[in-house]
C-alpha cells in the first residue's frame, strides 16, 4: 500500500468514523516503532516532523528515513511537515519529498492567514501535496523543548477557538485538504484538566467542508478521544505523551536491571516501547484494521 495522499487518508477516516494517528517522529527509532505498530495493527498512519523540532533533527536528515519507511510499509503512510510556519520550510519540505504540509498561519490575522495559506495550497496542488491549515489557535503552554506561556489558563479563552462559520469560509477560500481546529486542546502537557467544546467541534465538522484535525492529543482520556472522533475529528496529532512515556520506561528498565548493557540493546528496547505506545494509540483512535 505504502504512499498515499493525506487528503485521501482523511476522507476515508471521515467516512468510516476513525481518526488517522499523526506521530511526530524525530529519529529512526521512532519511525521504526511507529511503522511496526501500524503494520501490526493494520492501521494507516501519518509520520510528521515539526518545525520546532528542527533544532534536534533537520528535515534533510529525517526526510530520507521517512520516505524509505513510507515506500516500504505494508500499510498506507503519508509524511507531513507539521506546523510549517516559514515559507522556506514549506518549500523545502515539498522539495525533499514530504507529500503533506501543515501550514500554520494561526498567528496571523484572519485575512493574512487566508492569503498565505492559499499561496501554499496553489504551489502544493501542482505537486500533488496535501495541505492542512489552521484556524483558531491551539496554545502551547509547555512542551518538549518549546518556549511558551507558563500556565494554560489561556485554554479557557474561547476567543481563540475556531468559529464554525469562519471555518467554512476559510476552507472554501484557501482550498485546504484538512483543517486544524481549536476547541479547547493545548499542545504539550496539560497543567489542568482540559474541557473540550464538543458542540463547537461538531458544528465545525459539519460546516467546514474539509476533514478536521485535532492537535494537542497527549494527556486526554479515551472518552475525550472517542467523543472527538464521534464529533468528526479525522486526524489526531500525538507526540508529548509518547515522548514522556518511552523515557519513563527506559529509566525504569535501567533501574530494574542495574546492568550496563550495550547501546544497541537499549535502542531495540526503545523501538519496542514506541511500537507498544503507537499500537495502543491506533486502537484508541479506531484506526486499527482500517488500512
Ligand atoms: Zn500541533
Amino acid at each position: 500500500m505504502s504512499k498515499i495522499s493525506m487528503g485521501e487518508l482523511l476522507r476515508d477516516a471521515s467516512r468510516r468514523g476513525y481518526a488517522v494517528p499523526c506521530f511526530n517522529a524525530i529519529n529512526l527509532d521512532m519511525v521504526r516503532g511507529i511503522i511496526q505498530a501500524a503494520e501490526e495493527e493494520n492501521s494507516p498512519v501519518i509520520l510528521c516532523h515539526a518545525e520546532i523540532h528542527f533544532k534536534y533533527t533537520s528535515m534533510e536528515q529525517i526526510a530520507p528515513i521517512m520516505i524509505d519507511a513510507m515506500n516500504r510499509a505494508k500499510v498506507p503512510v503519508s509524511i507531513l511537515l507539521d506546523h510549517g510556519k516559514s515559507f522556506s520550510a514549506v518549500m523545502k519540505a515539498m522539495h525533499l519529498g514530504f507529500n503533506a504540509i501543515m501550514f500554520d498561519g494561526s498567528e496571523y490575522a484572519y485575512e493574512e492567514n487566508v492569503q498565505k495559506t492559499s499561496e501554499v495550497v496553489k504551489i502544493a496542488r501542482t505537486l500533488g501535496v496535501s495541505v492542512e491549515g489552521e484556524l483558531g489557535y491551539v496554545t502551547r503552554p509547555r512542551s518538549g523543548g518549546a518556549e511558551g506561556e507558563d500556565d494554560d489558563s489561556i485554554i479557557d479563552d474561547t476567543s481563540l477557538y475556531t468559529d464554525p462559520e469562519q471555518a467554512r469560509e476559510f476552507v472554501e477560500r484557501t482550498g485546504i485538504d484538512a483543517l486544524a481546529a481549536a476547541f479547547g486542546t493545548v499542545h504539550g502537557v496539560y497543567l489542568k484538566k482540559p474541557k473540550l467544546d464538543f458542540t463547537r467541534l461538531n458544528q465545525i465538522s459539519r460546516t467546514a467542508g474539509a476533514p478536521v484535525v485535532m492537535h494537542g492529543g497527549s494527556g486526554l482520556s479515551d472518552e475525550d478521544f472517542n467523543a472527538a472522533i464521534d464529533n468528526g475529528v479525522a486526524k489526531i496529532n500525538y507526540y508529548t505523551g509518547m515522548a514522556l512515556k518511552v523515557v519513563e520506561k527506559a529509566k525504569q528498565r535501567m533501574l530494574d536491571t542495574q546492568e550496563h548493557g550495550f547501546y544497541h540493546e537499549f535502542m531495540m528496547n526503545v523501538i519496542d516501547d514506541f511500537r507498544e505506545d503507537a499500537g495502543q494509540i491506533m486502537r484508541t483512535f479506531r484506526s486499527s484494521g482500517k488500512a
